[in-house]
């Protein structure tokens, strides 16, 4: 651990978040195995392989507009109309000299062929059709492989495949691809609190909301997940559980249990079976974090308090599934707004705070607190729309000072 990365305000130096991602994107590997599927059952899967173009987009030189095709180099004020190329029925022969063709936006042009003129300026008088002088040729004519050519890249190795990329690979005729395969996920939470829903709430119990809020924040193209239930606090039913789990799942979730109360044997239980790096991050709200590996599956143990959960998942969790899905991680977009709202925090830990940001009519984006931040507030969480960023020496932010807001969306 270097000195920068850790923020010595606590008996034990807290781990900064930037660090902790770095180690657990250097741990992990990424899934190789590949799956060849249908390009609609390849939206939004991680291609396996970058894919090259069979063909020349556009295959033929056509036209881009609907009006007249003519060769400028037989160009004259007046031309006859010799027939029609149509969307998928060429005009099949060569203009002679005078003559043009009505056509249509896509239709090819005859081979000697080179502009077209849009109707609108034309003049039609039955079968002459009159060219003002001006008119500008050698224009409004799409030509071979001026999208791409044969040979050329159209999506790179590990991209997610978007609504274009189908698009894109569809119109070079490929009807499947190779992608890798599903990252299969299991979560679990842990607590004798916790209730299903449907079941009575007993003095003291509470419902399980956090397995809800993940089978959210898994809803992703690439993962088959499983809710693994409810493990009570029974460090056996823990050990035995996670064991299992990770002989069947590529990765591995569980909330809770992760402090160092009484009943948190996350920790005890991994030492036992995992190699597994627990950690204190520098991080509100968030701070307890266990991440490694129980044989070949990578585990992520994530704090109990339900704002804690999303916060650590869209911070540190998510590009770390996006990577062993085999994946390009983007991080989401910073940018900088006015804050509508004073904010206070104590030093030492790097706070996101949920945020409601707005573009006001100026063009700059100004953003205000949702309210209590405690990490046991889904609330605030619910209504907001972006984490304002508090560096972790930052103690109090004024109204009208500028702050660091993140986007949600990776
Ligand atoms: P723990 O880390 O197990 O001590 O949990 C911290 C806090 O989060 C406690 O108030 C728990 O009751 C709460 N909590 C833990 N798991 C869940 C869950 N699945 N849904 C809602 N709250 C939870
Ligand atoms: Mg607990």
């Amino acid at each position: 651990m270097t000195l920068e990365s850790c923020v010595a305000t606590e008996k034990k130096p807290l781990l900064t978040v930037a660090e902790a991602k770095k180690r657990i994107h250097a741990t992990i590997s990424p899934l190789t195995e590949q799956e060849r599927v249908s390009l609609k059952d390849a939206f939004q899967r991680v291609l396996a392989k970058a894919v090259f173009t069979p063909l020349n987009l556009p295959s033929t030189r056509n036209s881009a507009m609907d009006g007249y095709a003519l060769s400028s180099e037989m160009f004259a004020e007046t031309l006859t109309n010799v027939g029609t190329s149509w969307a998928g029925k060429p005009f099949e022969r060569d203009l002679k000299s005078g003559e043009c063709v009505r056509i249509f936006t896509g239709a090819v042009l005859p081979e000697n062929a080179d502009s077209v003129v849009m109707q609108e300026n034309v003049t039609v008088h039955g079968s002459k059709i009159e060219f003002p002088t001006d008119i500008k040729l050698k224009k409004n004519v799409r030509e071979i492989g001026e999208d791409v050519r044969i040979g050329d890249l159209l999506c790179e190795a590990s991209k997610t495949l978007s609504a274009s990329d189908l698009g894109l690979l569809a119109s070079t005729g490929i009807e499947n691809v190779l992608v890798i395969r599903k990252l299969k996920i299991v979560y679990f939470s842990t607590g004798d609190e916790l209730v299903g829903l449907g079941e009575s709430l007993e003095r003291g119990k509470i419902y399980d909301s956090n397995r809800y809020s993940l089978f959210g924040l898994l809803q992703n193209q690439n993962y088959d997940v499983v809710d693994g239930g409810v493990i009570p606090d029974d460090k056996a039913a823990l050990k035995n559980t996670l064991i299992q789990a990770a002989k069947e799942f590529d990765a591995v979730i569980t909330t809770g249990g992760a402090s160092v109360g009484e009943a948190d044997y996350v920790k005890a239980v991994l030492e036992e079976c995992g190699e597994i790096h627990f950690w204190k991050i520098a991080m509100k709200p968030g701070k307890p974090l266990a991440f490694g590996k129980i044989g070949k599956s990578y585990f992520f143990g994530l704090p109990g308090n339900p704002a804690a959960v999303t916060t650590t998942f869209d911070i540190i969790v998510k590009a770390a599934l996006v990577q062993l899905a085999g994946g390009i991680i983007k991080e989401p977009f910073q940018l900088t707004a006015i804050c509508a709202t004073k904010l206070k925090k104590s030093r030492g830990r790097q706070e996101f705070q949920r945020g409601i940001l707005q573009q006001l009519e100026t063009g700059g984006f100004q953003v205000k607190s949702t309210g209590n931040q405690g990490s046991h507030i889904l609330s605030t969480t619910s209504i907001a729309n972006c984490y304002i960023v508090l560096p972790a020496d930052c103690t109090e932010v004024r109204i009208g000072e500028s702050v660091t807001v993140m986007l949600q969306a990776i």
